[in-house]
């Protein structure tokens, strides 16, 4: 017998009008990361089939982890040999090695024209397991070992509990939106929530070089690598800061710097985010975690965009999104050192209820619209790709 993987859909299987479209998706986008094997994928609605050699199939299930849309990816064996007793013969021989004490056999015939039911084959195989097999029993509700087989036209397909997939919709079929990502916990975190909802993500990291070194920026680029291996590479837009952080740092009151630098990142990002046709921003605030993520700060930061804001992270505490941070691979990487453009102008008091009205008022004292003009014209594309790392985390 040969193995074979077969993939269970997650949520995707609920999305009715558009099932097609998800599947499909999915499709391409395992395509990508198996690119460098030879494959055959084939599909129904219930299950993907994935036919590769042999020798290939741990690197294949190593990049599956981390495909988004997949509830579980199991190794199957197939048969071409439909004859009932033969089938019962392949079933006794692929479980005899298996520690198990109750099972149940589940039996699916795509094939109409295969002359007994799914019904009966189940008891067939179960009667035949029971009879060969010692101590063990059928067990309907919870068994320990569930032993799937599958009726196709020309093959038989025999499988067992499979490995857990990433759930979630593939990447891609819910449009595209740009995370705000600085070298921080949260972000990273935010970026990979949201991915996994199935948006397809670009980043934009603000820097302010002399005072963020390269090291920030790499920190970033690696944050990027890791939120790549589910998104199928991103592209980070990297912008200039320095001239209107140093432009705010001269102009606006100090306990105002913070509300203002927010503001200014936030139209910055709307424009890539609508040049770039992404149609969320996705950022990592957290209600609470500082000055300006209280309840008005937000309102008053969110003000000079119409774009819907996406926080995966508003209501997580920061152990949640550290736990989170450390199954995806990103928390070592995130609390390397490195200054990042927020943390070096950090007035002592920064204002805790900004008024939008002051917000308002102070800006018009810098004349920012030039300034936000002329730092996205000369904004640095990076295109990440993650296949010269060819390096993949082991993931939840
Ligand atoms: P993180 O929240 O990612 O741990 P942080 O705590 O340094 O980093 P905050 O000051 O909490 O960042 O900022 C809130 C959010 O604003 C960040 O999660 C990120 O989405 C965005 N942000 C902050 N600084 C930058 C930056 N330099 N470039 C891009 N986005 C940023
Ligand atoms: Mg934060």
């Amino acid at each position: 017998m040969e193995k074979i993987i077969i993939l269970k859909y997650g949520e995707l299987s609920t999305k009715k009008d558009n099932i097609n479209y998800f599947i499909k998706t999915l499709k391409q986008n395992i395509g990508k990361v198996i690119e460098d094997v030879d494959f055959q994928i084939y599909y129904d609605f219930g299950r993907m089939y994935i036919y590769v050699k042999e020798e290939d199939i741990d690197y294949c299930l190593d990049r599956l982890k981390n495909v988004f849309g997949i509830l579980e990816i199991i190794v199957g064996y197939k048969s071409n040999d439909l004859d009932i007793e033969n089938i019962k013969n392949n079933v006794l021989d692929l479980v005899k090695a298996k520690e198990f004490n109750t099972f149940k056999v589940k039996t699916k015939r795509s094939n109409k024209n295969y002359p007994i039911n799914s019904m009966e084959v189940s008891r067939l195989i179960g009667g035949y397991l029971l009879k060969n097999i010692k101590n063990i029993t059928v067990d309907v509700h919870n068994p320990q070992l569930l032993i799937e087989i599958e009726i196709r036209n020309n093959e038989v397909l025999f499988y067992f509990n499979g490995i857990k997939g990433l759930g979630g919709y593939p990447v891609g079929t819910l449009g595209k939106g740009l995370l705000m990502l600085s070298g921080g916990i949260d972000s990273p975190v935010a970026g990979f929530l949201t991915i996994k909802r199935g948006v397809k993500l670009e980043a934009i990291y603000f820097e302010s070089p002399p005072h963020t070194s390269d090291f920030a920026k790499e920190k970033v680029i690696k944050l990027c690598k890791i939120l790549g291996q589910y998104n199928a590479n991103i592209k980070l837009h990297i912008i200039n800061f320095t001239e209107i952080q140093e432009t705010i740092l001269k102009n606006i009151p100090h306990e105002y710097l913070i509300t203002i630098m927010r503001r200014m990142m936030y139209r910055i990002s709307a424009i890539i985010a609508h040049n770039n046709k992404c149609n969320i921003l996705v950022n990592g605030e957290s209600i609470g975690q500082v000055a300006s993520q209280t309840l008005t700060s937000m309102r008053v930061i969110n003000e000079v965009v119409k774009i819907p804001v996406i926080r995966p992270v508003a209501c997580f505490d920061k152990l949640e999104i550290i736990n989170i941070a450390k199954k995806i691979g990103t928390y070592d990487i995130s609390t390397l050192p490195y200054e990042d453009c927020c943390t070096i102008f950090v007035p002592d008091h920064p204002v805790i209820n900004p008024s939008l009205k002051m917000a308002t008022e102070y800006e018009n004292h810098i004349s920012y619209e030039e300034l936000i003009h002329k730092a996205i014209k000369n904004h640095e594309v990076i295109n990440i790709n993650i296949k010269e790392e060819n390096k993949y985390q082991d993931l939840l």
